[in-house]
């Protein structure tokens, strides 16, 4: 190696260490982040409301839960014709009674969620939509269906669980007639622009006997027979039991709770 190139590796070694101090000069100058803890990704507070849940031998109401129908009268309920529910209660359960039609809740609700049992009668006849046919009204205009679909067709946006006339559900969970079923279902109530429209719409989440039908479903607008959703401005909402008005409608309904969210 000649001497010409032994200096430029000496000049360039210190150059490198030179640059290198200079880089260190600089981290020197700034604060370190902390090294992260697990502790600093935690918080403790406010800590959730203590809920006792509901007693799974018995099927009681979670402690926060307002009881809508605790098997002893309809006392939480009255017709939409107006006065008292006349709907039959016996036996822990009350039963859909066709002339005096819909009933509802007395209180009126936002976001929820709730937990309804019903039973289609053993002796049930009819078919497709004549065949108990009932309907549970979120804030009394969205309903989610009630049907006998066991072993029933009828169009798919029409079925047990369906937004009605909207949103087929995503499994046929139905239980034989004279067997409960059970909607937990979970509601968040729109919001509205100045124009009425929505500005957040509605969504569900509906679940059958443990079965996902509706997965935080949009709500498109209210639940039409005939005709598409319409969308109008609302407040807080009943829920309304449909008497659909078969002639074979002895639906039945017991253990009924909602919790506010
Ligand atoms: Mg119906």
């Amino acid at each position: 190696m000649n001497k010409k190139l032994i200096c430029r590796k000496a000049v360039f070694a210190m150059l490198a260490c030179t640059t290198l101090t200079s880089i260190n000069a600089q981290q020197k100058e700034y604060p370190q982040p902390e090294r992260m803890k697990p502790g600093m990704s935690e918080y403790w507070t406010p800590q959730p409301a203590i809920v006792t849940p509901g007693d799974i031998q018995t099927n009681s109401a979670p402690s926060d839960a307002i009881v809508l129908f605790d098997g002893k009268d309809l006392s939480a309920w009255e017709s939409v014709k107006g006065g008292p529910a006349q709907w039959t209660v016996e036996n822990g359960v009350f039963t859909v009674n066709k002339p005096t039609g819909d009933i509802q809740t007395k209180q009126q609700f936002e976001n929820f969620q709730l937990h309804i049992e019903w039973r289609i009668p053993e002796d049930i006849t009819g078919t497709s939509q004549g065949r108990g046919n009932s309907g549970v009204f979120l804030q009394g205009k969205y309903e989610i269906q009630v049907l006998d679909c066991y072993n029933n067709e009828t169009y798919v946006n029409g079925q047990t669980g369906s937004v009605y006339k909207q949103t087929p559900p995503l499994a046929n969970a139905m239980r034989k007639p004279s067997e409960w079923n059970v909607y937990d279902i979970i509601y968040s109530a729109p919001i509205f622009k100045d124009d009425n429209t929505y500005r957040v719409p509605p969504t569900v989440t509906v679940i059958h006997n443990g079965v996902v039908l509706q997965n935080h479903t949009t709500i498109l607008g209210t639940t039409e027979y005939i005709g598409f959703p319409k969308v109008a401005k609302h407040g807080a909402g009943p829920i309304i039991l449909q008497s659909h008005g078969d002639p074979s409608e002895p639906i039945s309904f017991r253990n009924i709770w909602i919790r506010e969210l």
